[in-house]
């Protein structure tokens, strides 16, 4: 898969009011989405991913948080964006309005995993 595909896929995650978790997959490392029914799904293995307890997320988060504070808090502003972003398009019905933050949201992304790669 491409990551081109990987881009449109999360988008449509997005749309549908998935929400972008600061975790990566296990097996891919890619993002994680959390579903609108709660599950974590990796849309790269296309599977659901399960996390033993809460506590593993949150030792993932800290680790994430102390390693490079700059980039973290970089890409907090991108999450906090798509979810704006998301919040609009839910509301917005003209097609033209659509295509275009579909467009911001997709290039937010793909700013969101170039960060990722970063880190
Ligand atoms: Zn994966």
């Amino acid at each position: 898969m491409t990551s081109d595909d990987n881009i449109k896929k999360m988008g449509a995650l997005l749309r549908e009011g998935a929400k972008m978790l600061d975790y990566s997959c296990p097996e891919c490392n890619n993002l994680l989405f959390q579903l609108k029914n709660g599950k974590i799904l990796c849309p790269t293995c296309n599977r659901e991913v399960i996390f033993k307890t809460d506590e593993n997320i949150n030792i993932e988060s800290d680790k994430s948080l102390t390693q490079d504070k700059r980039i973290s808090s970089l890409s907090d502003i991108i999450l906090i964006e798509i979810e704006k972003y998301t919040k609009i398009l839910n509301t917005s019905f003209q097609l033209s309005q659509v295509k275009e933050i579909l467009d911001i949201i997709e290039k937010l992304i793909d700013i969101y995993i170039k960060i990722s790669k970063v880190k």
